[in-house]
Order: C-alpha cells, then structure tokens, then sequence
C-alpha cells in the first residue's frame, strides 16, 4: 500500500508515509498526503486539510545572551510570556490528531517553563513525534526524570564548543561545566529508569572560533554517552567583518561566500561593537525601514553606540553609524528599495511548506506563518481567541499561499518593503522543516543508537539555522535571521 500512496503523491515524502503506514496512523497519514497534494497545486485555501508540523513555544525568554539570536540580543521585538498549560492542551486536542511532529522551543529556553513535561506528554497521548531544543544550562529539580517520562523522542543540546573558552564564546553567560553535568545525569537517568528516548543529539553550531574542536566534540560525545552529533553551519549576519570573524574556514559550514579580501580594521571593529548591541549595524536597515530612523536614533541605543565609541576611541565610527542611519530615513521615505530584488532565476525554485503545513504558535497564542518570524505584528492571529478554521483559511493565510505558490512558478519575486510577512521574506523554500531522522514512526538505519553521527551542515536540526527543520538561508532580513538563535 505505501508504494502505491507513493506513485500517487509524487510529492510527499516515501519514508513519512512509510512511518506512518507502519505506525497506523491512517489519519495523520491521510491528512498529509492530503495537504502535500493541495501545497502542489497551489491552493489557497486548505478544505479539510490541517497542519501536520508543529512549532510550539512554551516561552520566549533565555538566561542566555547569544549575540545572533533577538533573544538572547534582547532586541525586544516581542513581549514575554510563557504558554500556559490548558492553553497548549486545547490547541494539541484540536489539532493532535493530525500534526506528526512538535518541535517544543522556538525564541526561548523552554526548560523555563515548568510545564514542559505536561505538555510533550500531552502531545505524545496524540502520537505525535516530539523534539526539544534546549542550551541545557538551567535544569529544575525533577525536570529531567519527568521529561524523559513525558516520552520526549528528541532532545537537541546547543553545545558550541568542547571546552569554557570555546562554548562561551557564542553562548555568552552559559556555564560549560555545569551543561557537561547535566548530560551526564540525564544519560545516567535515562539507563536508570531504561528507556532509549530522548535520542540526545549533540549540536554544534561551527564557528571559526571553535571547527577545530570538532573531533573532540566527537569523542567527548561517545564519552558522554550522547547519541548523535550534528555539526551545523549557523547564520551570521552576512557583513565583511561578521564573517571574517565568525565564518569556518571549512567550506562546509559556510552559508555564504566568504569575503574576497581580509577586511579593513573599520569592519573588524564594526563587527565586534555590532555584535554587543542589541541592533546590530546589519539589522539598521530592517530597523529603518519598519520602525523609521527615530527606532535607531533611539537615546538608548545612541548611548550604547556612542559607550562603545568612547570606550574604544572610535568616533569616526559612531558618525559613520549616524550618516547611514539618516540615509536609510531618507531612502525609506523616497520608496527606495521597494523594487522586487530578486527576479526570476533560471533553476526551479523551491516551495515553502510552512503556509500549507506547519504553524508556529507563541507562548501567547500568536500565530506566525513560521518559526523564523521575529515580530508579532507579523502574526496571522491569535489561536486562543479565534477559530482555527477562520485563521487557517483566513486573509493573511490565503494571501501567504498565494504569494508563494506565483513565487514558484516565477510569477512574483520578493518584495522587501511589503506588509506582508512572506511577500518580503527572503527565504522562501530555504526555510522549509525537515522530519528527524530519528522518530517514533521508525529510525533511519543510518542513525546509530550510541553512536555519534558525523552530520554536515543543517544535519539534525531544524532552523537557527533554526535547524535545521527549519534551516533559514543567509538574508539580510531579521525574518530569517534565526540561525545562531539556538
Ligand atoms: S515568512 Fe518566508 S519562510 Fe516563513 S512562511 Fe512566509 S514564505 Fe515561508
């Protein structure tokens, strides 16, 4: 049977209906063989067709101050909030029965939220695969025995190093050693209470500072008694001095050409001073264009820029900074920039599933059409004050698919000063979720149990590069700005 579901849904992926056939699950089945024939003719509106990939985030705050993620910038865009418990059953019992998979974190540290094992057990009373992604630094008393009794399927630790000095420098105000202990109780607390899942995944995001240390990381990983390493290549802002900083030297794990010659001691400077504000000089122009000059000529942010300048003696800088900060007011009021800047190209472009199949919840019930958008007035809605049906069908939804599906067929391009989320994003069919491979539904028997698998870049996560399920491509707009965000 599921060779035959296969030949007739060309689009859908062999190994997912071959899990879910396997599991028996005929209605989640049937629903995505159902919403993937939809997403391929382009349909507006989704009848009887429900997502069947979650994001849900049970809070979007972190003790953490990673300098690419907006929340560990702290760059303010959405107000805190942590999801409550009956709010996140009522949206699971509505839509359990047809979602496959739940990835539990998106802008926060959701070991936070002291209902996180409620809710994945919630989750997994409606058989749907649940991953976890976590910097691991703060975990409660008794967290990590309910969580590997909620039946979590994968946890993914944020680890960017295999030693204080490396690990600290992206994961600014994270504790290494104290991490190390924790993986260590949780793998001695899994074989205690003799269960197989979480399947711990060791990701590592690599940077120039730390690709040296990957065989190490390898070998503490078995060590420690992980089961998977996946090496990620992480967004950086895509500036001269950022990369050269930043950017491995490993082809591998660079998103983006590296720089044609070492960059002035001006960029390097830039770089190392952007990277402490909480809008980065990469970010001004996205500032400029949504919230006028005055957001960036803020006195909060003049004053930070203007500590650095002092502090390091640089002010020909702090004017450089000023001047392009006045010509962005100007260029936004003169329209310049509104121009569609990326016309159809030669190959095939790829669709974004994410407005057909997925949906990102945040803690507050905001509904963005993907994992990667920053602010709530993007959102398409709230799910805890409206019907899913008038959300899922509604306005911005239909307006999303139909953006995408004439932006695959090359009939529009991608419109940075436009209102609408998706007809200005810059990732479209990059930013796209990508199943695990290991699931309840069923392992890919390339996926070891013990034993550390050696991932290339966007291996086993979904986003920061969102990762990478949802592995973002490098873009100049915050909207995908996610990779580096975990
Ligand atoms: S913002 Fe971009 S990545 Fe997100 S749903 Fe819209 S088109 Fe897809």
């Amino acid at each position: 049977m599921p060779d035959i579901l296969r030949i007739c849904c060309p689009h859908a992926e062999p190994r997912v209906i071959e899990r879910l056939w396997k599991a028996r699950r005929y209605r989640k089945l049937f629903n995505y063989l159902w919403v993937e024939f939809l997403m391929a003719r382009g349909a507006v509106r989704l009848w009887g067709g429900r997502p069947y990939w979650l994001t849900v985030d049970p809070n979007n705050f972190c003790q953490l101050h990673c300098p690419f993620c907006p929340t560990g910038a702290d760059r303010g865009v959405r107000g805190k909030a942590m999801m409550d418990l009956e709010h996140f059953r009522r949206l699971i019992d509505r839509l359990g029965p047809y979602v496959i998979h739940v990835d539990m974190m998106n802008w926060g540290e959701s070991l936070l939220n002291k209902n996180l094992p409620e809710m994945i057990a919630a989750a997994k009373s409606h058989g749907i695969e649940v991953r976890l992604d976590a910097n691991f630094n703060h975990v409660p008393d008794g967290m990590l025995d309910r969580l590997i009794r909620s039946g979590l399927d994968v946890l993914s630790l944020s680890i960017d190093g295999a030693s204080a000095e490396t690990y600290g420098r992206y994961r600014a105000g994270g504790d290494f050693e104290r991490v190390m202990d924790n993986v260590r109780t949780l793998v001695r607390r899994r074989r205690e209470l003799g269960r197989t899942s979480p399947w711990i995944v060791w990701q590592f995001l690599v940077f120039r500072h730390n690709e040296h240390e990957r065989p190490r990381v390898a070998e503490l990983a078995r060590k420690l008694g992980v089961d998977q390493v996946s090496f990620v290549a992480p967004f950086i802002p895509n500036e001269p001095g950022f990369l050269w900083e930043w950017m491995a030297l490993n082809p591998e794990y660079q998103l983006y050409p590296p720089p044609a010659a070492a960059p002035g001691d001006g960029e390097m400077l830039r770089a190392r001073l952007s990277s402490q504000t909480r809008k980065t000089a990469s970010m001004e122009p996205y500032y400029a264009r949504r919230f006028g000059a005055a957001s960036l000529l803020s006195a909060a942010y003049l004053r930070r820029l203007a500590a650095m300048a002092v502090r390091e003696g640089e002010w020909g800088w702090l004017f450089e900074r000023l001047a392009k900060i006045l010509a962005y007011s100007w260029r936004t009021r003169s329209g310049f920039g509104s121009v569609p800047y990326r016309s159809a190209e030669g190959g095939r472009r790829p669709v974004c599933k994410w407005p057909w199949a997925g949906m990102a919840v945040n803690p507050n019930g905001s509904v963005s059409p993907c994992c990667s958008v920053e602010e709530e007035r993007d959102d398409f809605g709230n799910v805890f004050k409206r019907s899913f049906s008038s959300l899922w069908n509604g306005r911005l939804y239909r307006d999303s698919r139909r953006h995408v599906s004439r932006f695959v067929r090359g009939r529009a391009g991608v419109m940075p000063e436009a209102d609408h989320v998706c007809r200005r994003c810059t990732a479209i069919g990059v930013a796209n979720f990508k199943f695990p491979n290991h699931s309840p539904y069923g392992s890919d028997p390339n996926v070891a149990l013990a034993q550390p698998d050696l991932e290339g870049p966007g291996g086993g996560d979904p986003g920061s590069g969102k990762g990478l399920s949802s592995g973002l491509a490098p873009s100049p707009e915050p909207l995908s700005s996610s990779r580096g965000k975990r």
